[in-house]
C-alpha cells in the first residue's frame, strides 16, 4: 500500500529519481512491524527485531508518529535530500494509517495521549486481505507501466 500511495504523490512531490522515491516509500511502510517477530521485515532484518522485541513490545512506541519524524530528521541532518525523508515518513505513515483502520488499533501518540485509535478491519481478515491484493495488483501494474 505504501508503494501505491507513495505513486499516487508523485506528481506533486516529482522527486528527481522516482524509483527511490518509491523505494524508500516501501521501505517505510515495512519498517514499522520491525516489532513484531512474525513480520516479513522482522525476519529479514532479525538482529534488530531480536533486540528490539526485548525493549519494546508490537504496536507501541514503533507505531507511533516519533519514530517518522525522528527518522526523516536525521535523513536530512545527515545529509540526505527532504524528498528521500518524505518518502520514507509517507510509507511509514500509511502503515500506520492502516493499523488504525484494524481492531488492534495503534496509540499514535504514545505516552503523551494514551488514547487508541482503532477501526473494524481484522487483521489477516478478508478486507486486510482485500486491501493488501489490490494495493500490490496496482502497485505491479504501476511498476510496470501497464496503466
Ligand atoms: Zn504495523
Amino acid at each position: 500500500m505504501a508503494f501505491f500511495i507513495s505513486y499516487l504523490t508523485l506528481p506533486f512531490f516529482r522527486p528527481k529519481h522516482r524509483l527511490l522515491f518509491l523505494l524508500i516509500a516501501c521501505i517505510g511502510g515495512i519498517i514499522p512491524d520491525i516489532d513484531y517477530r512474525k513480520s516479513w521485515a522482522a525476519r529479514k532484518i532479525w538482529p534488530l527485531n531480536w533486540i528490539l522485541s526485548f525493549v519494546l513490545k508490537h504496536r507501541g512506541f514503533i507505531h507511533t508518529i516519533y519514530p517518522p519524524v525522528i527518522v526523516g530528521a536525521m535523513i536530512v541532518y545527515l545529509g540526505g535530500t527532504k524528498i528521500y525523508a518524505i518518502a520514507f515518513m509517507l510509507g511509514y505513515i500509511v502503515h500506520l494509517m492502516l493499523d488504525m483502520l484494524t481492531h488492534s488499533g495503534i496509540r499514535i501518540l504514545h505516552p503523551i495521549s494514551s488514547i487508541r485509535l482503532r477501526g473494524f478491519v481484522k487483521t489477516g481478515g478478508i478486507i486486510d486481505t482485500s486491501i493488501f491484493i489490490a494495493s500490490s495488483v496496482c502497485a505491479i501494474f504501476l511498476l510496470f507501466g501497464i496503466v
